[in-house]
C-alpha cells in the first residue's frame, strides 16, 4: 500500500512550488501514484480505468513490462552521451520508426515534445521553402512555445505575444464547420489565405489529422488531398502532426495521415511514440532533412540511448500485441455504444472519431449545438466517482475525449459507456 504524502499535502506544495498557470481535472484534484496497463491508482489504492492516457500519451499500456524492461537494461549500462558518440538504441529506433513510413519519408530527427517537432517541422518548412508564411486550422493545437503557440488556434492556450506569418483557415469540421463535410468548400478557404494573404507563396501547411485536444474532430473526408496540391502549388511543404494520432491508435491505419489517403512531406510526433517517455521525432525526406545541414542542428536529449531503448519497445509492442487491429476492434464497438446511448439521450449531439481516438460532444439543444458545458462538467465528476478517467476538450469544454491506452479491452468499453449511461440517467 502507498504511504507517500496525501492529495491535501501534495496540492499545498503544489500551489507553492509549482507555477500557476498549471491546471488540473476534478473539483478534488487526484492523486495518482501507480499505473498498470489500462488501469490508474490513487493514494488509496482505488482503481480507475483511464480512458485518456495521461492525455493520449500511454500507447502501450502504463508501465508495461516490455518498454520498462528495456528502459531497465539501457539505464544499467548508459543513460546519456549524446549525439556526439555512436549509439546503436538511436540508430535501431530511426531505422525501426522509417520504416513504419510510406514514400520517402526516411529521415529522423529526435526531439523530447511535441512542441519541440513542430518548431523544427516548421524550421525545416520555412528554410527548404525561402518562405516565412504557415496555414495551420482554425481549433487546432500544435504545443505552447511561441512559434508552436502561433500555430496554435484555440484562445485557452494563447498567449498575448506576436505570432506572426500565421494564417489560421476556416476548419472542416463535419459536425460544427460553416461548410458540414463539404471538404472543397474549406479547401477553397486555405486557396483564398494564399491569394489574399501571403506573397502568393507559403513555407508550408501543418494539421493534425483528428484534432485532439480540440475536441476529437475528424476532419472532412478528402480535405488534406485537395489542401496539399493547393498548398504544394504555393511552393510550401505539407505537415502531419501525428502527436495524438499516430501508432495505430485511428485503428484502420497506423498514421492518421493514411485515412485522408495522402503522403505529408513533414510527420511530426510525440506522446504515444513513447509510452510516456519524454520523446519526440520529426521524420521527412532527405531533401528537406538536408536543410538543416547547413548550420548545427543539436538536442541535447534528442535520441538518448534510454528513451530510444524505450521507443522502439514501443513500436515493437505495438506490432507484437497487434494493438492497430484491436484499436479497430474496440474503438468500433465502442462507437457503435456511443452511437446507441446518443439515440437514448438528447444531449448527446456528436460521436465521432476512429478506433480509440473518440469524441462524445455534449449540446442543450441538437439543433442550435449550444454547448452543454455545466452539464459537462457534472458528468465528468460522476464519472470519477464511478472509476471512469476521460478527457475533456473543444474549446468550450463540451466535448469528451476518449483515448485509452492501446490495451482498452471492449470490456473497458462497455464499463466506460455504462458508466456514462447511468450518469447522464440521473442528470
Ligand atoms: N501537437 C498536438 C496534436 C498535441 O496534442 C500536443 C500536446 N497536447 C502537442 C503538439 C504539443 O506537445 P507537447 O505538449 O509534448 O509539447
Amino acid at each position: 500500500p502507498y504511504n507517500g504524502p496525501r492529495a491535501d499535502e501534495v496540492f499545498q506544495k503544489r500551489k507553492q512550488f509549482l507555477g500557476p498557470s498549471l491546471f488540473h481535472f476534478y473539483q478534488k484534484p487526484l492523486n495518482i501514484v501507480e499505473g498498470k496497463m489500462q488501469y490508474l491508482y490513487d493514494e488509496n489504492g482505488r482503481r480507475y480505468l483511464d480512458a485518456f492516457a495521461g492525455i493520449v500519451t500511454v500507447s502501450a499500456g502504463h508501465c508495461h513490462p516490455d518498454v520498462l524492461n528495456a528502459i531497465f537494461e539501457q539505464s544499467k549500462l548508459l543513460q546519456h552521451a549524446t549525439t556526439i558518440y555512436l549509439h546503436h538504441a538511436i540508430t535501431d529506433f530511426a531505422e525501426a520508426l522509417a520504416s513504419k513510413f510510406p514514400g520517402n519519408l526516411k529521415v529522423v530527427y529526435f526531439v523530447n515534445s511535441g512542441s519541440e517537432a513542430n518548431e523544427l517541422a516548421m524550421l525545416m518548412a520555412r528554410l527548404y521553402t525561402g518562405s516565412l508564411e504557415m496555414i495551420s486550422l482554425r481549433n487546432g493545437y500544435h504545443g505552447g512555445s511561441s512559434n508552436t503557440m502561433s500555430l496554435t488556434a484555440l484562445n485557452t492556450w494563447k498567449y498575448p505575444i506576436p505570432q506572426g506569418e500565421i494564417h489560421h483557415a476556416v476548419n472542416p469540421d463535419p459536425y460544427r464547420g460553416v461548410f458540414g463535410s463539404d471538404a472543397k468548400s474549406y479547401a477553397k478557404d486555405v486557396q483564398d489565405h494564399i491569394d489574399f494573404g501571403t506573397a502568393g507563396k507559403v513555407a508550408g501547411f501543418i494539421s493534425e489529422t483528428i484534432q485532439g485536444v480540440g475536441g476529437a474532430v475528424e476532419l472532412a473526408p478528402g480535405y488534406l488531398k485537395l489542401v496539399y496540391d493547393i498548398v504544394r502549388k504555393a511552393g510550401g511543404v505539407c505537415i502531419a502532426d501525428e502527436v495524438q494520432t499516430g501508432f495505430g491508435r485511428t485503428g484502420t491505419h497506423y498514421w492518421g495521415f493514411e485515412t485522408q489517403g495522402v503522403i505529408p512531406d513533414i510527420v511530426t510526433m510525440a506522446k504515444g511514440i513513447g509510452n510516456g517517455l519524454p520523446l519526440g521525432a520529426v521524420v521527412t525526406t532527405p531533401e528537406i532533412a538536408s536543410v538543416l545541414a547547413q548550420k548545427t542542428q543539436f538536442n541535447t536529449y534528442g535520441g538518448n540511448p534510454v528513451c530510444s531503448a524505450g521507443g522502439l519497445a514501443v513500436l515493437r509492442v505495438i506490432d507484437k500485441e497487434k494493438r492497430q487491429v484491436h484499436s479497430a476492434d474496440v474503438g468500433s464497438h465502442l462507437l457503435a455504444r456511443l452511437r446507441d446511448l446518443q439515440q437514448r439521450y438528447e444531449i448527446i449531439g456528436d460521436v465521432r472519431g476512429r478506433g480509440l481516438m473518440v469524441g462524445v460532444e455534449l449540446v442543450t439543444d441538437r439543433n442550435e449545438k449550444t454547448p452543454a458545458k455545466a452539464e459537462t462538467a457534472m458528468l465528468f465528476e460522476k464519472l470519477r466517482e464511478l472509476g471512469v478517467l476521460v478527457g475533456k476538450g473543444g474549446l468550450h469544454g463540451n466535448v469528451f475525449r476518449i483515448k485509452p491506452p492501446l490495451c482498452f479491452t471492449k470490456d473497458d468499453a462497455d464499463f466506460l459507456v455504462d458508466a456514462l449511461d447511468y450518469s447522464m440517467s440521473k442528470l
